[in-house]
Parts: C-alpha cells; sequence; structure tokens
C-alpha cells in the first residue's frame, strides 16, 4: 500500500457539488422552532421577515436529502478548497500512540475558520433575492469576518455587531472587517432599543453574543431590504457546513481509510454538525460503528451541563424559541479565551443526536487545551485557534486512550482554524496568567432560571 500522505487534496472537481442535510436521514426529528408570539411551530412566512425566503426554507426542511450548490457559490468555494485532510504523523509520534490521526483543516482561507463555507452561501442568497443590507453578531471575530468577507464579494452592506470585551481585545478582527468594508459596532450600543435597555439596567456590560444577536435582530427587522444572519447553531448553517464532511468522507474513501471516531469542538454546532454528518449517516442508515464526541469549554458547558431545554436563541428573547441543550439565554459566561464557544444554547440537530445517544460530549478548562495547542503546533506546524484546540485535546486523549488499550483506531478530527488573532491568549499561557472559571450549579442556577417557562 502506498503511504498516506502528511497533506491530501481532492482534486477541484472532486469538491461536492450539494450540501447534505442529515435531518433528513434522522429517524426522529427534533422538535419543532417556535415562533414566540403564536406559541405555534415557526413557518417559513414566520421566519422571512428575519431570514432570506430560501434560508428560512432551508431551516425547516427535513426532508430534501441533497441541496445544490448554486454555482455562485460554488465558483467562490474553489478559491479556497477543497480543504485538506491531514495525517497527524508528528503527532502519533509524539503521543506514542497505535491510533491514526487525521485532521480536516479549514484554517485556509483570510477569515481563518470554517465559518466561510456558510457565509458564502448566506450572502449568496440574499443578494439572489433583491436585498442589499444584512446584520449579524459576531463573537470572537471568525464570523465577521467571514461575512464581510462574503458581503463584500457579493455587493451587500454589513454592519457587525461585535460582542464588548472581544471588539476591545481583538482591534485587528475589528481592522479586518473593515478592510471587507463590513461596519462594526460594540455591543451591548446604543444603536438599538434592546442595547440601550441593557446599557441602562448594567452600563458596564462586556456583551454577550445572546445580546449581539438581539441587537442584530432588530436593525434587520427595522431596516429596509435587510436580514439577518447567523454563523452557527441554525439548522441552515449545519447544511452549508457538510461540505466539510463531506470533503472529508471522499477523501478518506480515496485513501482507503475510514474514521472510528470522529471529534470536533462545539460552540453553537456547526463546524462539527458539518463535519459529522456523512458519518452520521453511516451510523444511523447503516449502522456503522462510529464512535461522535464533541468537546466543549468546562466555562460554557451547554451539553455536559445544560439542560434540554425549548429556549431563546438570544438574551433579547426576540428570536424563534429551539429545543436544545442550553445553560439560559440568560447566561453570562466568563471571560474565557475561546470566544466562538462562548454560546449558551446547541444546535437542535446536536443536541437531538446527543440526547439520543448517538454523540457523546465532554469538557475541557483552558489551561490543559493551550497545553495541547502548543504540543500541535510544534509537531504540526499550524497554530490552532483556541476554539479548534478543543478538539485537538479531545483527538489526543483519545489517541492516549487507544494506547493503553492497544487499539488502532482511525481517528478524525476537525481543526477549524488558525490562532493568529488570539495571542492575547497564547500570551496569557505563556505567561502563566492565564485562569479559568468553571460555573458552580449555583452560578448556573440564574441561567437556568432564565428558561422560558412554556
Ligand atoms: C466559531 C468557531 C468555532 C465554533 O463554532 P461552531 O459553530 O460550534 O463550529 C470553532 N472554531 C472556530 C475557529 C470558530 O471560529
Amino acid at each position: 500500500m502506498t503511504k498516506i500522505p502528511y497533506r491530501y487534496y481532492l482534486s477541484e472537481d472532486e469538491i461536492p457539488k450539494q450540501w447534505y442535510n442529515l435531518r433528513a436521514d434522522m429517524k426522529e426529528q427534533h422538535a419543532p422552532i417556535i415562533n414566540p408570539g403564536t406559541g405555534k411551530p415557526a413557518t417559513v412566512v414566520d421566519l422571512e421577515p428575519v431570514f432570506a425566503t430560501k434560508l428560512a426554507e432551508q431551516e425547516l426542511d427535513n426532508t430534501t436529502r441533497w441541496f445544490d450548490i448554486p454555482d455562485e457559490v460554488y465558483e467562490m468555494y474553489k478559491v479556497y478548497r477543497p480543504s485538506p485532510l491531514i495525517r497527524a504523523y508528528n503527532l502519533e509520534k509524539y503521543l506514542d500512540t497505535p491510533a491514526k490521526i487525521y485532521y480536516k483543516f479549514e484554517g485556509n482561507n483570510t477569515s481563518g475558520s470554517h465559518k466561510l463555507n456558510s457565509a458564502i452561501a448566506q450572502a449568496y442568497y440574499a443578494k439572489d433575492q433583491g436585498l442589499t443590507k444584512l446584520t449579524t453578531e459576531t463573537g470572537a471575530g471568525q464570523w465577521g469576518t467571514a461575512l464581510s468577507e462574503a458581503c463584500s464579494y457579493f455587493g451587500i452592506d454589513l454592519t457587525v455587531f461585535m460582542v464588548k470585551v472581544s471588539y476591545e481585545q481583538k482591534p485587528f478582527r475589528k481592522a479586518i472587517m473593515e478592510t471587507f468594508d463590513g461596519k462594526v459596532i460594540a455591543s451591548p450600543s446604543d444603536t438599538t432599543q434592546v442595547g440601550r435597555q441593557i446599557l441602562a439596567e448594567d452600563p458596564n456590560n462586556s456583551g454577550s453574543l445572546g445580546t449581539a444577536i438581539s441587537e442584530a435582530v432588530e436593525l434587520a427587522v427595522t431596516t429596509e431590504n435587510c436580514r439577518y444572519v447567523l454563523g452557527s447553531v441554525l439548522n441552515q448553517v449545519l447544511l452549508h457546513q457538510s461540505i466539510i464532511g463531506l470533503e472529508a468522507e471522499i477523501a478518506m474513501k480515496n485513501l482507503g481509510v475510514y474514521p472510528d471516531v470522529v471529534i470536533g469542538c462545539a460552540g453553537g454546532g456547526s463546524n462539527l454538525g458539518g463535519l459529522i454528518a456523512p458519518f452520521m449517516r453511516e451510523k444511523i442508515v447503516n449502522g456503522k460503528n462510529i464512535d461522535f464526541l464533541a468537546v466543549e469549554p468546562a466555562s460554557c458547558p451547554s451539553l455536559t451541563r445544560g439542560k434540554y431545554a425549548y429556549d431563546f436563541c438570544d438574551t433579547g428573547k426576540i428570536t424563534p424559541m429551539a429545543k436544545m441543550y442550553t445553560l439560559g439565554s440568560g447566561f453570562k459566561p466568563s471571560a474565557n479565551h475561546a470566544g466562538g464557544l462562548r454560546y449558551h444554547g446547541m444546535s437542535p440537530i446536536l443536541s437531538k443526536l446527543y440526547d439520543d445517544g448517538l454523540m457523546r460530549a465532554t469538557s475541557y478548562t483552558q489551561v490543559p487545551v493551550f497545553e495541547a495547542a502548543k504540543t500541535f503546533a510544534k509537531l504540526e506546524t499550524i497554530l490552532p485557534a483556541p476554539e479548534s484546540a478543543h478538539a485537538i485535546k479531545g483527538a489526543m486523549d483519545e489517541a492516549l486512550r487507544c494506547k493503553e488499550a492497544g487499539e488502532e483506531k482511525t481517528i478524525l478530527f476537525g481543526l477549524t482554524g488558525t490562532g493568529y488573532f488570539d495571542m492575547t491568549a497564547y500570551a496569557a499561557f505563556n505567561d502563566g496568567t492565564m485562569n479559568d472559571h468553571v460555573p458552580t450549579d449555583a452560578e448556573l442556577k440564574p441561567g437556568f432560571d432564565s428558561l422560558p417557562k412554556l
């Protein structure tokens, strides 16, 4: 057998031409999202004021298995895809494990993460519908960056509400977004009703993703020809991100290998949902024995310590309600260093898979995650995003477990992005000043108390 290369790329025409909708193959669907106004399952008509129509349709479509990727989106995908599937030979050697470790690297574009995969799709559908403006939120800045790129490509005006603590800590993220003509506002801001309300109660509020979502939705529904777009959690985003898993599956088949374990970090669940989609289909439809693992930060443990309940997707409680694993939209995460994982809820699709026992979840504190990131960077030459480093840590522990058990498993994990804009966090780690706060049960209580009583 020929040796598996370090980096394996599909050829350009092997890039999948359709996205895969895992819902079409799930035995049971997640509970419907609810329009808080009517208390009934949301319809496309309910969602249209907020989302572009095609995206609202994708959001609610549980039956269409494959969606054609529009030509304009596919052309842009080809500018930065396929992403490589990399065999982590150096990491395997370092861990002295019989396990084979592969990772799918999504950091090979300016935005530095997988988020561009959905940003391009969402900006395209908005333009196709004749919309001229979009609004969104960003935490760490990756989504805002990706969407700025996509909007500038399709000629759409973009306003980004950036969580204030990130806005202050990550001035370079703002600079990239502005380079792509995105307008960046620190959230909570005095430009929206909900922002003014939060500031009146707490002038020093450092912001959260939930609050930034509320502001972005408010601006979208009060502006003509404008819609809101979200970079994670939603079914449509997982659909677009299926490109990650589909490419990985073809690449592994070409190489004559298949994963026994698939691991990813989980913030809102989009990269993990996209990576696992075709492999989960094999588990559900063909009974393949594959283990799935979601890795989250101990400071924001939606799957491992959250409740499976209906909740709002935002702090302002103006978005539809979804049944998901959640810490409550009122949960205030401590300032940990993986901004992209600081969301109170989890994708309804992943929540359902987890609740049905088809996927496991675990959590880590920041210091061991950064230790893994540093080891990985030295061995594999990629400086990982702190979010991605959660998946690295999960994969390393799994490989060590394989070593103890003498198992030659094949591990696939998602390396979602690069960490060049997270050097403050790396500096804190290197100085030994990195701290992390794992919430006590008492600290989780106010979040749970904020869950809507249905
Ligand atoms: C946003 C982000 C994540 C987490 O988001 P998901 O929707 O859970 O995938 C992970 N890694 C990076 C690099 C990100 O930018």
